[in-house]
């Protein structure tokens, strides 16, 4: 009876594909291959991959940054698919963008989190998510060791810089019962955007008072 249930299962699965084919969540257009994002929305992605898979960087908290895309055109389009309207499975997709350039050791992938209001709100948090599936995928623990300690507005909702940097100041800290667990660790920490850096830098701020080394991971950077 198992290759009578075989022969039901590839027959729903044969007319599921028919009545539901796998659309690119970008464009639209039919996806041919197992595929996330359709070729033509690949394409126009490549064109604006990062020149380095990694860059230091001088006025910030944090250490380096891994980035493989500006958030601009598709990379944008992707960010809100998966940030506001859930599309699941760019989770996959992203994470492994991320992780062909993650470069050196680390002891945990942390990630910035959301103000458990806003957590409540949403159900879940995707940015912890992409960090866990990233852990996976590069083969570091992940660890939930920072928390929220205020609510701040959305930063897309401020428009200058300074107000961003305001907006988010000491809004984090390292959870009380994992201080010495992260004490002098190196930390890969993971958003899935940046544009100005604020919120990076104050997430990575707590980690840095405990002399971690922190690395930023993001799927874009702005500019
Ligand atoms: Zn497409």
């Amino acid at each position: 009876m198992a290759s009578l249930a075989k022969v039901v299962f590839d027959a729903v699965s044969a007319i599921t594909t028919i009545l539901f084919p796998s659309v690119c969540p970008i464009c639209g257009s039919l996806l041919t291959e197992d595929e996330p994002i359709c070729r033509n929305c690949r394409a126009h992605l490549d064109d604006i991959r990062l020149p380095l898979p990694h860059f230091t960087v001088d006025d910030h908290v944090f250490d380096e940054v891994f980035a493989p895309y500006r958030y601009q055109g598709v990379a944008k389009d992707i960010v809100h698919l998966y940030k506001y309207q859930g599309v699941t499975a760019l989770n996959r997709f992203i994470a492994e963008e991320i992780a062909e350039l993650i470069d050196g050791e680390f002891d945990f992938v942390i990630w910035v989190p959301l103000h458990k209001a806003r957590r409540r709100e949403r159900g879940f948090s995707q940015t912890e998510k992409l960090a866990k599936k990233l852990a996976e995928l590069i083969g570091v623990p992940p660890l939930s060791a920072l928390v929220r300690v205020r609510y701040t507005k959305p930063q897309v909702s401020i428009k200058t810089g300074q107000k961003r940097k305001l907006n988010v100041k000491h809004a984090f800290d390292v959870r009380k019962e994992l201080v010495e667990a992260v004490k002098g660790k190196r930390v890969l920490l993971v958003d899935d955007v940046m544009t100005t850096g604020s919120t990076m830098d104050e997430a990575a701020r707590p980690l840095k008072d405990l002399d971690c080394s922190v690395s930023a991971a993001v799927f874009a950077v702005a500019g």
